[in-house]
């Protein structure tokens, strides 16, 4: 079940359509849990996003209904797309958009891997 207060899941979103398919992806690793694809704008030289299969649009809403199994699967994809990308080493960055402070624009949970370059500061300036 979803957090209460958020709106229900839209299953049309698009990462929705990659998981299910429908429109291609640059796939970088997957499994039971999570999928991690190329982002199709990279603002990095490596800019790839790590998404739960589950349908879980928030980070509230994923920590409070997916199950151990689903939170561990999607935490170790991470830690594996990072690691096999060579990124320990020179580092990277993981970033999560929520909601519209956050700049969310697709309503499916994902995070952001950054690297291949020093990233600079956490937050821009304005
Ligand atoms: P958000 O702003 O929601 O955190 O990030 C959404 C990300 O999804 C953006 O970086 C955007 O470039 C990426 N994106 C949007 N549509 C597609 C798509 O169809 N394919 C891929 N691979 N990435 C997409």
């Amino acid at each position: 079940m979803p957090v209460s207060g958020l709106p229900p899941y839209d299953e049309n979103n698009i990462f929705a359509r990659i998981l299910r398919k429908e429109i291609p992806s640059k796939t970088v690793y997957e499994d039971e849990w999570a999928l991690a694809f190329h982002d199709i704008a990279p603002q990095a030289p490596v800019h790839v996003l790590v998404i739960p299969k589950g349908k879980y649009c928030s980070f509230a809403d994923f920590s409070a209904a997916a199950s151990p199994e689903e939170i561990a699967g999607f935490i170790r994809a991470v830690g594996k797309v990072a690691h096999d990308l060579g990124l320990e080493a020179p580092g990277y960055r993981l970033l999560f958009n929520m909601g519209t402070h956050g700049g969310q624009e697709v309503p499916h949970l994902h995070v952001h891997l950054f690297g291949g370059r020093s990233l600079g500061r956490m937050i821009p300036d304005r």
